[in-house]
C-alpha cells in the first residue's frame, strides 16, 4: 500500500515541497513521465499537479494527501482535513487600492468593483465586514485590473509587496494569512493513516529542529549551578569535565526565540568558547 501525495508541479511551492520530502528522508526515483515519482525507501508516490487542482484531487481520493497553500484550500472549499502547517509559502491575501484615486479604504468599496482570483474567500470577508461590492473574477494578472479600468481595487496575494508597488497599488486590509499546509482525504484507511502519521512525525522533528540550536560552552566549575539555571535543555544540560582542572563543558538545546538573551546571560556568568550548532532532526 502506498500513500499518494500531490504536490505542485512547478511554481512557488514546488521546491519547498520537494525539499520537505527530501528532509523527511524520502528518496524519490524519477519515473518515466513527469507526472509522478515513487520513493524507494518510504511507501509513497508523488503526483505533480497544478496547485488549484490539489484540493479536488484530495477530496476525490485521487490523491490521499496534498501540499497546498491555505489560500487555495479555502477558496476551493473542498472536504479535506488539515493535517499540518508546513511553515513555507507564506503570503497574505490582501485588498489593494490604486494610489491617487478616491477609493482608499474598505468603506469606500461599497458599490465598487474588486478584481480577484479569490471570489469565494473575498465574498465571505466582504459579507463579514458588511461591504456590498461587486466581485469581478479574473484568473491572472489581477494587479493590472485597475489600470485598465476593470476595477476600483483588487484582492490578491502579496508577500513582499513589490508587485503592488510597481503597479501603483497600496496594500489595505489583509483578508487571509496563508502558508503551505498538508491536507488529507478525511476517509483514509488505517494503513494509509499510519503512513501519514509517520510522515507527520518526521515533519514535526524537522520543525522542532529548525527552531532550536545545540549549544556547547566552557565554564568554571564554580559557575555551573548558575549556568544550568539559565540553560533550559531538553531535560537538563549535559556536563562533562574538561582536561583543564576546575572547568567543565556544558551542552544544551536552546530555542531560537530566547537564544540571544540566553547567550548574553551565559557570558555574564563567565561562560567561554560558546559554540552554536544547527540541529538536523529533533525528537522530543
Ligand atoms: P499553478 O501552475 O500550480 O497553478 P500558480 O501560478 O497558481 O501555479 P504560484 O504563483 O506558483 O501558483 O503560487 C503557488 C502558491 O504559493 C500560492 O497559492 C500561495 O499559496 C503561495 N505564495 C507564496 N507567496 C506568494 C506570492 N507572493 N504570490 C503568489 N503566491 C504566493
Ligand atoms: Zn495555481
Amino acid at each position: 500500500m502506498k500513500l499518494k501525495i500531490a504536490i505542485q508541479k512547478s511554481g512557488r511551492l514546488h521546491e519547498d515541497s520537494m525539499a520537505l520530502l527530501n528532509q523527511c528522508g524520502i528518496r524519490l526515483r524519477s519515473g518515466t513521465g513527469k507526472l509522478k515519482a515513487e520513493a524507494d525507501n518510504f511507501p509513497v508516490e508523488v503526483f505533480f499537479l497544478r496547485d488549484d487542482d490539489i484540493p479536488q484531487y484530495v477530496e476525490d481520493a485521487v490523491a490521499d494527501v496534498g501540499i497546498v497553500g491555505e489560500n487555495v484550500l479555502y477558496e476551493k472549499n473542498k472536504k479535506v482535513k488539515v493535517v499540518q502547517k508546513l511553515g513555507f509559502g507564506k503570503c497574505r491575501l490582501s485588498i489593494a487600492y490604486p494610489k491617487d484615486r478616491p477609493v482608499q479604504t474598505l468603506k469606500d468599496l461599497n458599490g465598487k468593483r474588486i478584481a480577484t482570483s479569490y471570489p469565494y474567500v473575498l465574498g465571505k470577508f466582504l459579507k463579514q465586514q458588511k461591504i456590498k461590492a461587486e466581485i469581478h473574477e479574473i484568473s491572472g494578472s489581477v494587479e493590472i485590473a485597475p489600470g485598465i479600468g476593470l476595477a476600483d481595487a483588487i484582492c490578491d496575494l502579496v508577500s513582499s509587496g513589490s508587485t503592488l508597488l510597481t503597479n501603483g497599488l497600496k496594500e489595505g486590509d489583509v483578508v487571509l494569512r496563508s502558508e503551505a499546509i498538508l491536507v488529507a482525504n478525511p476517509k483514509l484507511n488505517a494503513q494509509k493513516q499510519e503512513i501519514v502519521n509517520k510522515l507527520v512525525f518526521r515533519i514535526k522533528a524537522l520543525q522542532e529542529a529548525q527552531c532550536n540550536k545545540y549549544i556547547l560552552l566552557n565554564a568554571p566549575d564554580a559557575k555551573l549551578e548558575r549556568i544550568c539555571e539559565i540553560l533550559p535543555g531538553m531535560k537538563s544540560p549535559t556536563i562533562l569535565p574538561l582536561a583543564k582542572k576546575g572547568w567543565s563543558s556544558v551542552h544544551s538545546v536552546v530555542n531560537e526565540n530566547k537564544f540571544w538573551d540566553i547567550i548574553e546571560q551565559l557570558k555574564a556568568e563567565g561562560a567561554q568558547g560558546i559554540l552554536v550548532v544547527p540541529i538536523e532532526k529533533m525528537i522530543i
